[in-house]
């Protein structure tokens, strides 16, 4: 087999990234993406537009020591009228302590005629001009050749002079923008195949948006057409729909079309890290469904699958999880099979072994039926699943016994919640109040139990939903709680209550939650 080309990585998450509208990079921010970007291995982290704004500036005066990736200050062509030795935009970026420059520049003769105002001739001076002056400084000069596509689209010759201006003037990347995010795969197979006329694909990028779903279905698209670098963001983060997303497009290019992208075996398992580290940094749910790194991405729900992945993973497993360092997840649901129960048990370390266990095995998994035709889910509550197997088939100790509760609320004041509650043989009695009456329940369970459970004090409610089951025929419309919680160390879990009352729901929920948390202490 030939051996496959290098394709060179180029993060945009702190540049292209941070223009997400839920997004605001502070400089702390910015330093610790840029090391999780180096352990990943990527080649380029563009940090962002030196000159532009105070944190940029900030972040670009001492940029923290990096192991492999190197780091791309970006800007603007010379202003029309300016020199280049004498622009202040293109001085302030020449003069950043970075060893490439990226530099945008107009490819759309629309462009030119509605918003600058400028001659062709004009337009190709600025680009010529600026990136000699960063050769002549010793520099690398990247051109980001904003709506290239767009503009080859309407005046293809128009847009081949600009990138090949770039290119002559000494620009070591000429980088190939759907800046609008509009074109679709044989479109950019189609132009860039028509490019690599003119430029060697060696020196050609791409950057792709995600506009029409496809950015990474683009990027593909591009590097088969003999690009060699790739930009994109992390978890595909970019304004309106986003950018290109790396953590799609790493492995797909590693394990799928044999690329060498600088990224060996032992740092591919790192993606599942990267991609968590920066919905945790931006406080923002993991997406559960995401390609290759989502908590379900090798999840067996349906019972057939799951007795054929159990004798081989291949079965509905397109890659082996742990290559990107994800693992297999079987659920649980009313549609088990025996299949299911017995690989999650092995799962939380309970290993059948007699032919006793073997029918409390088809117990559990008929309480499972019974629990979930009530309205549980434990498809998405690993916590109560275990306890719930914990309870059948092995035991879980009784931490403490509810002995009663009481939930006050009134209009316009915080909800007020009072619970009495057994330890041993200790009855312990405490009076809380909240921000709602699952707070305050929550709150006044936790004050009962501290004395004996003091590490429950960092035990943390992270998420809560309620759901109102309709009712089927001849049951009651019934309420189902879950809740995830997390605690000092960055563990998860969750667990989920079901009742006629949110109240009493919630607390089923909660229960669950502490006694995971505390039967976890115990082993
Ligand atoms: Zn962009």
């Amino acid at each position: 087999m030939t051996k496959k080309p290098r394709i060179y990585l180029y993060d945009s998450t702190l540049r292209d990234g941070a223009q997400t509208s839920t997004v605001n990079f502070s400089v702390r921010d910015k330093i610790e993406i840029a090391r999780k970007l180096d352990e990943l291995g990527i080649d380029y982290i563009e940090g962002g537009w030196p000159g532009a704004n105070p944190t940029d500036d900030e972040f670009f005066s001492d940029l923290p020591q990096l192991k492999k990736s190197q780091f791309v200050a970006f800007g603007m062509t010379r202003r029309n009228n300016a020199s280049a030795a004498n622009d202040a935009g293109l001085n302030a970026l020449i003069n950043s302590n970075v060893e490439s420059l990226c530099i945008v520049g107009k490819c759309w003769d629309f462009h030119l005629e509605h918003a600058l105002q400028i001659s062709e001739k004009e337009n190709l001076e600025m680009i010529s001009d600026s990136i000699a002056q960063i050769t002549k400084k010793k520099k690398n000069a990247m051109f980001d050749a904003e709506h290239f596509f767009d503009g080859y689209k309407t005046n293809p010759k128009f847009a081949l002079r600009v990138i090949e201006t770039a290119y002559k003037a000494g620009a070591r990347w000429i980088v190939l923008c759907d800046t609008n995010g509009g074109t679709l795969p044989q479109e950019i197979s189609a132009i860039i195949s028509e490019v690599t006329k003119k430029i060697p694909g060696e020196n050609l990028g791409i950057h792709c948006h995600n506009d029409t779903g496809n950015a990474v279905a683009n990027s593909i698209a591009a590097v088969l057409a003999g690009v060699r670098q790739i930009q994109g963001t992390i978890n595909g983060l970019g304004e309106r729909c986003g950018n290109a997303n790396l953590i799609s497009l790493i492995p797909t290019l590693v394990l799928k079309l044999g690329f060498n992208v600088g990224i060996d075996e032992k740092h591919l398992k790192n993606l599942v890290k990267t991609s968590n580290f920066l919905d945790d940094l931006l406080n923002k749910e993991r997406d559960k469904f995401a390609p290759y790194v989502g908590k379900y991405a090798f999840a067996h729900k349906g019972g057939l699958h799951v007795s054929a992945v159990a004798k081989n993973a291949k079965c509905y497993e397109h890659i082996e999880p742990e290559k990107v360092g994800n693992k297999r997840e079987i659920m649980i649901s009313d549609q088990s099979g025996r299949s299911n129960v017995i690989e999650r048990l092995k799962e939380i370390g309970i290993e059948l072994r007699d032919e006793v266990k073997v029918s409390q095995v088809s117990n559990l998994v008929n309480k499972i039926k019974e629990l979930e035709a009530q309205g549980y889910a434990y498809d998405a509550a690993d916590a109560s699943f275990e306890i719930l197997a914990k309870k059948s088939l092995a035991s879980v100790p009784n931490f403490f016994d509810l002995i009663s509760f009481r939930v006050l609320d009134e209009q316009g004041k915080p909800s007020e919640a009072t619970i009495k509650i057994k330890i041993a043989d200790k009855v312990t009695m405490s009076v809380a109040e909240g921000n709602g009456p699952v707070n305050a329940l929550d709150r006044a369970l936790r004050k009962a139990l501290s004395r004996k459970y003091p590490s429950l004090k960092n035990v943390k409610l992270t998420d809560y939903k309620v759901r109102i089951l309709t009712p089927s025929a001849g049951t009651k419309a019934v309420t189902r709680v879950q809740i995830e919680s997390s605690d000092e160390k960055g563990n998860k879990w969750t667990t989920i209550g079901v009742s006629e009352n949110i109240v009493d729901a919630s607390f089923r929920a909660l229960h669950d939650s502490i006694t995971y948390r505390l039967m976890r202490e115990t082993v």
